[in-house]
């Protein structure tokens, strides 16, 4: 299965209405001018991860098929795939037992963003046969913690406690025997680097940077002498930047400006489709639109960044999951909170009004079009396609 052929995947979640927007990059409906940036929604990896599950069920038709957990953070995606038959071992959608009872009949499907060291040893050892849909991107960070660690350094991820991405990269680290610290947001990486600069204890350090991001046992006076930094995938590009800048200065204040160079290393692994989507979402958030809807699963990492994006422009941008988002209340996740909330009064009644769109690389384009028909029956006006 090294090769893929999305067409199947692409009809499937195919949008008439965005097809149309994305050729064009805007349209005026009545008093609407709606917007669509250069790049959003599905990625290659999610083409790909989807691609091989279809491939999977025609070869391994009859047999019982299950996923870790989310294929990718998008409910109507997952909701499709369990339509199909194949059952969940993890996760609010988990068959009870099922994980326990797996055998050589069975084929599991390892998600987009990979596995643990853990789940993947007890699927080899339970004889399955395994469906690895990893992203390649998603390989490099792999790559270069292991570069890390034979060359004696404690890898520093920008990442999220508890992503499957970042999870598998920390579980890869502890099974080799090295160490990690995840720091989430710039401000956890200023507690990081007010450590190594001796402004704060071990105690306000670990207690600055949120549970479970130190790997265990880790030593602060021996683990955290030599640091490489690298991202999740999905990362807001910008801000993995900065946190390799602001612990490059850390080190550099704490050894000296030639003594650093042989203890900090910063490796980009954010990936090319994170990076685009951040980018074209910019170029639109730069016009300064009269609402931004970013649309992705709530779990959705690289969807939660790009509603960063336009928040960081001075844009009212909203994170919602789908068309049910819309109504005379809005629903939507909070960029700061991660709460999900309701938000009133939030169409503006001005017209012309211009309202930017764009969605999460885990996003169908046909919940991207169901959202943007939604925004236009709301605000009383008439969509023809
Ligand atoms: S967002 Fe990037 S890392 Fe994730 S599946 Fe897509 S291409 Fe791969």
């Amino acid at each position: 299965m090294a090769t893929f052929d999305n067409t199947e995947v692409r009809q499937t979640y195919r949008s008439t209405l965005v097809e149309e927007l994305r050729a064009s990059g805007s349209r005026l409906v009545g008093g609407l001018e709606i917007m669509l940036p250069q790049n959003f929604g599905f990625c290659w990896g999610v083409d790909r991860a989807l691609a091989m599950v279809e491939e999977a069920r025609r070869v391994y038709v009859g047999r019982p098929m299950w996923l870790i957990g989310s294929i990718i953070h998008n409910p109507r995606v997952n909701a499709d795939l369990r339509s199909k038959g194949i059952g969940f071992l993890k996760g609010s959608f988990a068959t009870e037992g099922a994980l326990e009872k797996l055998s050589e009949n069975d084929v599991v499907i390892v998600p987009a963003f990979s596995a643990t060291v853990e789940d993947m040893n007890d699927l080899r050892a339970r004889g399955v046969t395994i469906v690895d849909t990893t992203c390649p991107w998603v390989i490099k960070p792999h790559k270069r913690t292991l570069k890390y660690l034979k060359e004696g350094f404690t890898t520093v991820i920008h990442g999220t406690v508890g992503h499957e991405e970042t999870a598998a990269t920390c579980s890869l680290i502890e099974s080799e025997g090295g160490h990690y610290v995840v720091v989430y947001s710039i401000e956890e990486a200023e507690v990081l680097a007010s450590f190594l600069e001796g402004q704060c204890d071990e105690q306000a350090m670990r207690s600055g940077i949120r549970g479970g991001s130190f790997s265990p046992g880790l030593k602060v006076d021996v683990d955290l002498q030599r640091l490489g930094v690298i991202n999740q995938t999905t990362m807001l590009a910008s801000e993995s930047r900065a946190i390799g800048d602001r612990l490059k200065l850390a080190l550099q204040a704490r050894d000296g400006e030639v003594a650093y160079e042989d203890n900090f290393r910063d490796f980009d692994t954010i990936c090319r489709a994170t990076q685009d989507n951040q980018d074209a979402a910019a170029a639109v958030a730069d016009t300064q639109p009269d609402l931004y809807l970013v649309v992705g699963g709530y779990d959705s990492s690289n969807t939660k960044n790009l509603a960063r994006v336009g928040r960081r422009l001075g844009v009212p941008a909203f994170h919602i999951e789908g068309p049910h988002c819309i109504g005379d209340k809005l629903q939507h996740r909070d960029h700061t909170s991660g709460e999900i909330l309701e938000e009133g009064a939030w169409l503006p009644s001005k017209r012309p009004l211009r309202v930017a769109f764009t969605a999460g690389a885990s996003t169908p384009d046909a919940v991207l079009g169901e959202v943007i028909e939604g925004l236009v029956e709301f605000a009383g006006e008439t969509l023809v396609i």
